[in-house]
Formats: C-alpha cells, sequence, structure tokens
C-alpha cells in the first residue's frame, strides 16, 4: 500500500477500511513514495518500495504529486515503466443514482502505459528551442491493442475505438493504428473503428453513449481519462488500474488535489472502486461485487461527499461504505 501525497493518505485509508469490511484479509506492507519518501530517505521512490512490489506484484496506491516544469521527473511514470505497467485500465460508467449531465456512459479507457511523450526524453537545441521525444514502438503498440481486444472479448464488449493524430502525426500514430488493424483483424466478433482524436473529444461530450473501448497512447489516454471522469460525475469516482504480465498497481484517476487536501472533502469513492478492480484481480469477484453494491447503495441514499451533492466527510463517506458491507 502506497499512500501517496496530498489527497493521498485520505482516499487510501477508506479504501482500506471498505476493503477489510468486504471480509478481504489482507496483510498490509506500507510503503512511501514520492515526497513523503523525500523528506524520510532523500529518493522519491526508494529501493524499500521497489522490493516491496516486487516482492508482492501487486500494489493499492495513492496519488502522488509531480512538480510543474520543474523538480524530479514523476514518480507515477517511474513505476509504469520500472514494472513493465503496460496497460492503464480506467472503466468509465454512470453510477445509479448519481445524477450527471450524461446517461448511459459504460465506456473503458485503454491506454498505453509506457512510451509516447511520456518516455521523459527532451533536451534544449538552443536558447529558446527545445524538442521532446515522441516515441511509438510497433511492440509497445501491439501489445496494448491485444490487451484491449482481448478485454473487450473477455468482458463481452462490442466495440474497440482507436483514437488517434495520424493525418498530422504520419509516422509515430500512422504506426501506432497500423499495429491495431493488425490485431484487430485477428478479433472478428470485436468491431473495429478509428477516430482522430480532437473529433474523439467532441463526440464523447455529445453522444457518449456511442463508445465502448477506447484505445489511446498515453497522451491522449492521459486526456480523454480525465474529459470520461467528467461525464459520470468528476474524477472523485472513477477508478483504474496499471496492468502488466507480472505486476499490478491499482489507484483512481484523480492527482493529488492540493487544494482541498486535509479538508475531509475529497471523495474516496474513486480510490474504493480501485480497491475493488484489485479484489477481483486478487481472485475475489464476489467481494469486490459486493464493494460496488456498496457503493452504489450509499450514492443512491446521497451519503457522499459534497461533489456528489452530499453532506459527508471523506471519512464518514468511508465508514458508510463500510457499514453497508457489515450489516
Ligand atoms: P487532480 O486530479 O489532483 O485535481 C483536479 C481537480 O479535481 C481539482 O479541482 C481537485 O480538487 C478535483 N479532485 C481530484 N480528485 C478528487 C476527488 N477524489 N474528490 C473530489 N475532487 C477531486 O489534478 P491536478 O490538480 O492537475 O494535479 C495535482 C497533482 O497530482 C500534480 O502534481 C499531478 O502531477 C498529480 N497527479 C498524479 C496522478 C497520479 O498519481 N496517478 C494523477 C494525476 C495527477
Amino acid at each position: 500500500m502506497i499512500p501517496g501525497d496530498g489527497i493521498g493518505p485520505e482516499v487510501i485509508g477508506a479504501a482500506t477500511e471498505v476493503i477489510a469490511a468486504a471480509g478481504v484479509d489482507i496483510n498490509w506492507d506500507r510503503q512511501l513514495a514520492g515526497i513523503a519518501a523525500l523528506e524520510t530517505f532523500g529518493n522519491p521512490i526508494p529501493d524499500e518500495l521497489l522490493r516491496s512490489i516486487r516482492k508482492n506484484r501487486v500494489a493499492l496506491k495513492g496519488p502522488l504529486m509531480t512538480g510543474v516544469g520543474r523538480g524530479f521527473r514523476s514518480i507515477n511514470v517511474a513505476l509504469r515503466k520500472t514494472f513493465d505497467l503496460y496497460a492503464n485500465l480506467r472503466p468509465i460508467r454512470n453510477l445509479p443514482g448519481l445524477r450527471t449531465a450524461f446517461k448511459g456512459v459504460d465506456l473503458v479507457v485503454v491506454r498505453e502505459n509506457t512510451e509516447d511523450l511520456y518516455a521523459g526524453i527532451e533536451h534544449q537545441i538552443a536558447p529558446g528551442v527545445v524538442e521532446s521525444v515522441k516515441v511509438i514502438t510497433a511492440k509497445a503498440s501491439r501489445r496494448i491493442a491485444r490487451f484491449a481486444f482481448e478485454y473487450a472479448q473477455r468482458e463481452k464488449r462490442h466495440k474497440v475505438t482507436a483514437i488517434h493524430k495520424a493525418n498530422i502525426m504520419k509516422l509515430s500514430d500512422g504506426l501506432f493504428l497500423a499495429c491495431a488493424r493488425e490485431v484487430a483483424k485477428k478479433y472478428p466478433r470485436v468491431k473495429y473503428e478509428e477516430m482522430i482524436v480532437d473529433n474523439a473529444c467532441m463526440q464523447l461530450v455529445l453522444r457518449p453513449g456511442q463508445f465502448d473501448v477506447l484505445l489511446l497512447e498515453n497522451l491522449y489516454g492521459d486526456i480523454v481519462s480525465d474529459l470520461c471522469a467528467g461525464l459520470v460525475g468528476g474524477l472523485g469516482v472513477v477508478p483504474g488500474a496499471n496492468l502488466g504480465t507480472r505486476y499490478a498497481i491499482f489507484e483512481a484517476v484523480h492527482g493529488t488535489a492540493p487544494d482541498i487536501a486535509g479538508k475531509g472533502l475529497v471523495n474516496p469513492i474513486g480510490a474504493i472502486l480501485s480497491g475493488a478492480m484489485m479484489v477481483k484481480h486478487l481472485g475475489h469477484p464476489e467481494m469486490a461485487d459486493a464493494i460496488e453494491g456498496a457503493v452504489e447503495s450509499v450514492i443512491r441514499a446521497r451519503e457522499c461527499t459534497r461533489d456528489l451533492g452530499g453532506s459527508l466527510s471523506t471519512s464518514e463517506c468511508g465508514d458508510a461504505v463500510a457499514k453497508r458491507l457489515r450489516d
């Protein structure tokens, strides 16, 4: 368990309480990362943390702060690359009882997690001129496309939409698309379509119900995830998983939200549902379903935080979900 920075300890506290209430017996190995680790060990990504993930292979993680335009490189990106967590999976759906701008949203963002502009290759070539290198490989593109189609097939989803800007980035996004097309041919029962990213953003806020599984490179996936979160109630409700062949790190889509940290205002539902995804991954789908059911029940009863129209604090909302599971 990595509590994380900012609102991380608050939401992870609620998630671990709920997981225990669901009857999942976990002996947590608490590890510091980011600012907390820098203050304690002088290193934002300490060896103890890496050793723990290598040993336990599964982690529940709070968000970690990354300085804007300065400071150490993103620890989130470093963890995803170190453990080859190549697939970022983010289910986006309307929660029953929660009134939002759209109905019928039930889509899944599949974001490539290891390359693209997040490769961190940036340099100044002359004063006032910098380059950021966008790395796209056939290997990573095929692998994430296969993940999206396998997921669609397994979860009985009907369509994968590859989102790109290959009209402009003909080589990089062109390669990504070529790989997606090649993989799509092997899954004839799953419909395949392509959409340019700017149009996809407009379509998502006009008719989100037309989408099913979205397949995206790293940067578009990051941006479109937050856009999609806005369709179903905001960053407070969307869970996520970073998955590789050997390791898995579960974390909500949101960041450290410094504007509301420590005030009891933060919504723990995204972290709780990330915990449910982890519980399912650990082989307890019935307990994961129970957690999801308890979340839906508290939302219907308006026992939630202010961002969802309730009046509970973070810990009260976590307690309400946990109580449903114990009763
Ligand atoms: P953010 O997600 O932290 O916050 C965006 C907005 O959403 C804020 O107004 C915030 O108050 C609100 N919000 C976020 N989570 C919420 C929740 N659970 N309940 C209610 N409201 C919530 O994004 P940001 O402000 O762009 O980034 C802040 C920091 O977080 C940056 O350092 C960024 O690098 C980091 N970040 C980390 C991760 C991660 O660890 N995976 C992800 C995104 C951002």
